[in-house]
């Protein structure tokens, strides 16, 4: 959304080739595709004139076209480049101590390896309070949005985050199950030789404790934003296997699902196979128990007889609906209308609207 034309063109082939909602990204990295006092204006926005707001173009654009708009909004994840941001108002900028580190207190600016760049850490009651003022902004200055969508709702991998911070919260959450003279012990490694001490002795609860960090704040994000505006369809982006998204990410979206704090989620089963997506599509929909799932597919990478077949699939599997990832990469930023031209000719309207 990085022109006035390109949210028009949006809207123009969601509603020429049968779509019935749309999750526009306006937090990508930290920044902001919409009106923020709190986060600066993405980067990509720079050659538009101030009072361009992608989000609010959109909105209007969008109204009587029969579409949904869900603001969809990277949680933790705020940067992916090598420079640093332009503004100083980038929370990476303002706020470095607010940064996830991994064991050896390290972190990335781009994506290597099982990390996608910047995160910003879980636990910190800062963070925290900063991402629900950002989350609550956009729920009040945008009442027409039928939803808002979490991305990056979790950790990198479990590798992460050690900070200092965290460190100091989990003892503090411990401490009271060890002996005087075994707390002073790890007390001692920890400020010596070993800052790992207190984490390395409780690795159960190490990771249960990080899981209580995410699940903390969808329960807090969700409270607030059914208090600001309760027609509000509350998502997330997740990854497909609720058992391995609870070990290696600490998202543990089954619960939160369960909790009715989201109201759906979109497992992310993205894979090229389509009996891997099947698999992936029945489990999350059995799990769900009768929540709605609407599952993504990951159009980016495959043909699109591929994703056609897949949408059938998971629709056979009780799938309340799909998208399709992602709108830049299957219309080529909008210039291309072969994919969705064969998707709308193969697939018939959902049966559920
Ligand atoms: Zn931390």
């Amino acid at each position: 959304m990085v022109s006035p034309d390109s949210v028009e063109r949006v809207v123009q082939l969601a509603t020429r080739y049968g779509f019935n909602a749309l999750f526009v990204q306006v937090r990508g990295r930290g920044d902001a595709y919409y009106r923020s006092s709190y986060e600066p204006r993405a980067e990509a926005l720079a050659g538009q004139p101030a009072d361009f707001d992608p989000l609010g173009y959109l909105l209007r654009c969008a109204e009587g076209a029969g579409l949904q708009v869900h603001a969809w909004l990277n949680v933790f994840y705020v940067w992916s480049q090598p420079q640093a941001p332009r503004s100083r108002q980038h929370v990476v900028s303002r706020s470095p101590n607010w940064i996830a580190r991994d064991a050896q207190n390290r972190y990335q600016m781009t994506t290597a390896g099982r990390v996608e760049g910047v995160y910003l850490c879980p636990s910190n009651p800062n963070v925290r309070t900063h991402l629900l003022k950002v989350f609550g902004e956009v729920a009040e200055r945008y009442p027409q949005l039928d939803g808002l969508h979490l991305d990056y709702v979790r950790y990198p991998y479990e590798g992460y985050c050690y900070c200092a911070g965290c460190r100091a919260r989990f003892r503090q959450a411990v401490q009271e199950r060890v002996s005087e003279s075994r707390r002073a012990e790890l007390d001692r490694r920890a400020s010596g030789r070993n800052p790992l001490a207190w984490i390395q002795a409780f690795p159960a609860e190490w990771s249960d404790w990080r899981r209580e960090q995410v699940s903390t704040f969808v329960r807090a994000f969700s409270r607030q934003s059914r208090r600001i505006n309760p027609n509000l369809i509350l998502s997330a982006a997740v990854w497909p296997d609720p058992a391995l998204a609870a070990q290696h990410k600490l998202q543990d979206w089954l619960y939160w699902l369960r909790s009715d704090w989201l109201d759906t989620v979109l497992p992310m089963a993205y894979d090229k196979d389509t009996a891997v997506v099947q698999r992936q599509a029945a489990r999350v929909v059995e799990q769900a128990q009768g929540r709605p799932v609407i599952v993504g597919i990951g159009a980016w990478q495959i043909p699109p007889q591929s994703a056609v077949n897949k949408i059938r699939t998971v629709r056979r599997q009780g799938a309340r609906g799909f998208s399709l990832f992602s709108y830049d990469a299957i219309t080529q930023n909008g210039t291309s209308e072969t994919y969705l031209c064969q998707i709308e000719r193969e697939v018939n309207p959902n049966p559920f609207g």
